[in-house]
């Protein structure tokens, strides 16, 4: 039996396959370590290309943050492209619209390449204000997107309409994309896998590596189950990262973060008639985002902030987010929650995910925060380029300055200070 935890995903999922352990010591060309949507996008894009790959999980195929997460295809970054626009430049910030934009097209040319099952639907994203000063935020972005880059793909909502869509009177408006869009995001990861290995990809679970090092122009890989030989890796292990001996001090650059995820039971007709009325999928503005959407069989799925504290389950993170749902909706106050469930997001000290080579042909993606189910098929093509010796785009998604967190060894505690922070000024910016 799989490791994974319970999940609303988990008790709907329709995948059936299941993948084994490494057999003895492989060649390879390249390597992959993890098999979440990072991994599994950049095994696409190499067998697209027809170069060989093997990738392996220490754990399962979704066990990680793709198994878990709230599936949201996001089709911006947390920052605004106005903001990104002062730091960047015009020009960067409209390639990085247009970057994650072509993520969330990946993800539709996935689902369709592969036949994957996993309830795609791309009708659109929603991004409420939960300030004034927020509203003013997407409303520029609106505006920066279509002066600098031509795009009228995005909209605003203004309050009163924002209310109807979501069902709550607790946003100031909203900014919705159509371009966005949601699925299952264990059956999407277990579907890509399946139909990779279809294709001949192997994946290998139970297998977790535990050093790298160099043999000549090979690299040599060592795990719990045999030894591999590639002349490329990528490591692909997110929040999930751990000092790996051979990988330096990758797993120093991100802080690893719990976000938490609460499903109700299936709400009745009359609840659901109020609740969230546009179907869409919700990731609001607040710092400590809130996160929403519901499931075809009516359950409402509600994510935020997790723990961090250490302790993945720390039921204080699910009563917070709890309270989240109540204030959101008033009238599912104390409703009956069916699955309670956490995973790891990467956090980084600019926001953006990176990728970069560690040494030679050793790569990695890492740090989406809560954004990776677009940005992953974005890095996993950047990946299979770096892999196979093609160029990438030069932009602040790559390892430039991507340097160890200052004090890592104290991320909780700098952490649970900036929850803190956070949380008062999303408080009182309303
Ligand atoms: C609760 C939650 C909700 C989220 N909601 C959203 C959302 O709605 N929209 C969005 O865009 N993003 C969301 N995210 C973020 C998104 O899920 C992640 O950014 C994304 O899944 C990262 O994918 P990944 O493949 O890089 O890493 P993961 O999916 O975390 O996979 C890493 C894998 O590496 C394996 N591994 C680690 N070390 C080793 C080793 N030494 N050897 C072998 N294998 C190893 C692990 O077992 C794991 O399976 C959410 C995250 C969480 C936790």
């Amino acid at each position: 039996m799989p490791p994974h935890p319970r999940s609303a995903w988990r008790a709907t999922s329709v995948a059936q396959r299941t993948f084994p352990n490494l057999d003895g010591d492989r060649d390879t060309d390249t390597l992959i370590i993890g098999a979440g949507f990072t991994g599994l996008s950049t095994a696409r894009d190499l067998l697209a290309k027809g170069a060989e790959c093997l990738v392996v999980d220490g754990k399962d195929v979704a066990f990680g943050a793709s198994g878990r997460s709230g599936g949201f295809a996001v089709p911006r970054y947390k920052a605004n492209y106005s903001t990104l626009a002062k730091t960047f430049g015009n020009a960067m910030a409209v390639h990085l619209f247009r970057e994650v934009v072509g993520a969330t097209d990946a993800i539709a040319q996935t689902v369709e390449t592969f036949k994957i099952d996993c309830s795609y639907q791309r009708n659109g994203h929603v991004t409420p204000a939960h300030s004034p000063g927020a509203l003013e935020g997407i409303e520029a972005d609106v505006a920066f997107l279509k002066a600098h880059a031509e795009d009228d793909g995005a909209h605003i909502l203004d309050r009163k309409a924002t209310a109807e869509a979501l069902g709550t009177e607790v946003y100031f408006g909203a900014y919705v994309d159509g371009r966005g869009g949601c699925l299952h995001p264990y059956d999407y990861t277990r579907g890509l896998a399946s139909g990779l290995a279809d294709r001949g990809v192997p994946i290998s679970v139970g297998t977790s590596v535990t050093r790298l090092q160099r043999d000549g122009d090979r690299w040599i890989a060592e795990t719990n189950k045999g030894r591999i030989r590639a002349r490329c890796i990528v490591i692909a292990t997110n929040g999930y990262s751990l000092p790996l001996r051979g990988a330096g001090t990758l797993h120093r650059r991100i802080v690893p973060v719990s976000s938490s995820v609460v499903a109700t039971r299936p709400l009745d007709l009359n609840e659901s008639r109020k609740t969230l009325p546009s179907l869409l999928p919700v990731t609001d503005t607040r710092r400590l985002v809130n996160y929403f959407r519901m499931l075809p069989n009516g359950q409402l799925v509600f994510g935020g902030r997790g723990d961090i504290t250490g302790r993945r389950d720390d039921p204080d993170a699910y009563k917070m987010i709890e309270g989240h749902l109540a204030t959101t909706f008033p009238h599912l106050a104390g409703i009956d929650i069916q699955e309670r469930w956490s995973g790891f997001v990467a956090v980084t000290l600019d926001g953006f995910p990176h990728a970069g080579a560690l040494d030679d042909n050793l790569f990695y993606a890492i740090g989406y925060g809560g954004r990776g189910v677009a940005l992953t098929s974005l890095m996993g093509s950047r990946l299979a380029k770096m892999a196979l010796g093609e160029p990438i785009p030069s932009d602040p998604m790559g390892d430039q300055g991507f340097t160890p967190v200052p004090f890592h060894a104290f991320r909780r505690t700098g952490m649970r200070i900036m929850a803190k922070y956070y949380q008062f000024r999303d408080r009182i910016e309303r």
